[in-house]
């Protein structure tokens, strides 16, 4: 049972919200109300850069972004969290706990995984039981995780499959462009560092990021999107606009925004290569995209759009 007996899984969603806040992490930005996206178009401009300056470097989210390795997660990490929410003999029904689980694994989406196991864990506390620690809740899924992908790196791996299948479309063009404009490019992720390595190395995009490959580590605290793009500006003598930051999720896309870099959202639908995903757009724009593609593969229009 929930702490709070009236507690139902929308007001116990209600409280996570509010736990976050007070954690200081802001409240994702609701999804904009906004035009319907236009088929026709390949890069949705938002907003054009106050000032025209070369853009010298650019942060890559990597899942969602640039690889489609990891694709279906959710479908992994909600079914599991739902399990670890019953075991507390809760009343609740499993429709009413996958939408509890289901809202806050989305809103903390581009943060490290591990916020989400840490929002698992008050919820499991909050239903009167002692919660394992967050990291045992981070291996578990990423055990049962790694069995739903394992066969992908594998065929990457051993070249059965060819590495531009499982990235999002244009991506090595795209990076194979921004590299020969001399632009240097990061690759930051909340996915664990070794899996990111690992993964990149099985994409063969390792090589476009020169050693600038960051992602989560098990103390958590010492890594997030924010610090990679404050070393970034402090170690390179960086204004904002000569930033370009890209990706999935609104977590980069506000670090970026916050120092006045410019943004690219990639509402990238990941089951469906080439297809957009609607709520990933509507959501990266609340969080202040400057610019919106689905995928990479209008190579010019990106271009024009960054060096234009
Ligand atoms: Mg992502």
């Amino acid at each position: 049972m929930p702490s709070d007996p009236s507690s139902t899984g929308l007001s116990a969603a209600r409280g996570v919200e509010k736990k976050a806040n007070r954690m200081n992490e802001p409240a994702p930005p609701e999804a904009a109300k906004i035009a319907p996206p236009d088929p026709r178009v390949t890069i949705e401009i938002i907003r054009q850069p106050e000032q025209r300056v070369p853009v010298r470097f650019a942060l890559f989210d990597f899942d969602g972004t640039l690889s489609l390795i990891r694709e279906g997660w959710q479908g992994v990490m909600i079914p599991y969290f739902v399990e670890v929410l019953q075991e507390t003999g809760t009343d609740e029904t499993p429709e009413e706990l996958e939408a509890l689980v289901r809202e806050f694994v989305t809103r903390l989406t581009g943060k490290q995984t591990i916020y989400q196991c840490l929002a698992l864990a008050e919820e499991v506390e909050r239903r009167g039981k002692k919660p394992d620690d967050a990291l045992a809740y981070k291996h578990e899924y990423l055990r049962r995780l790694w069995e739903r992908i394992a066969h992908r790196v594998e065929s990457l791996k051993s070249g059965k499959a060819h590495p531009d299948t499982m990235l999002v479309r244009g991506s090595r063009p795209f990076l194979d462009a921004l590299r020969a404009r001399g632009v240097r490019c990061y690759l930051a992720s909340g996915t664990d560092i070794a899996y990111v390595r690992d993964e990149a190395s099985a994409l063969r995009i390792d090589g476009c990021f020169g050693g600038h490959i960051y992602g989560a580590l098990d103390d958590y605290k010492s890594f997030s999107k924010q610090m990679i793009i404050d070393r970034i500006l402090q170690e390179n003598d960086l204004h904002g606009p000569e930033l370009v930051v890209i990706g999935d999720g609104y977590v980069e896309i506000e670090n970026g925004r916050s120092v006045g870099g410019r943004t690219i959202g990639v509402a990238s639908d990941e089951a469906h290569p080439g297809g957009l995903d609607e709520w990933k757009r509507s959501r990266l724009i609340g969080a202040g995209a400057d610019a919106i593609v689905r995928d990479f593969a209008d190579l010019d229009a990106l271009l024009a759009y960054l060096f234009g």
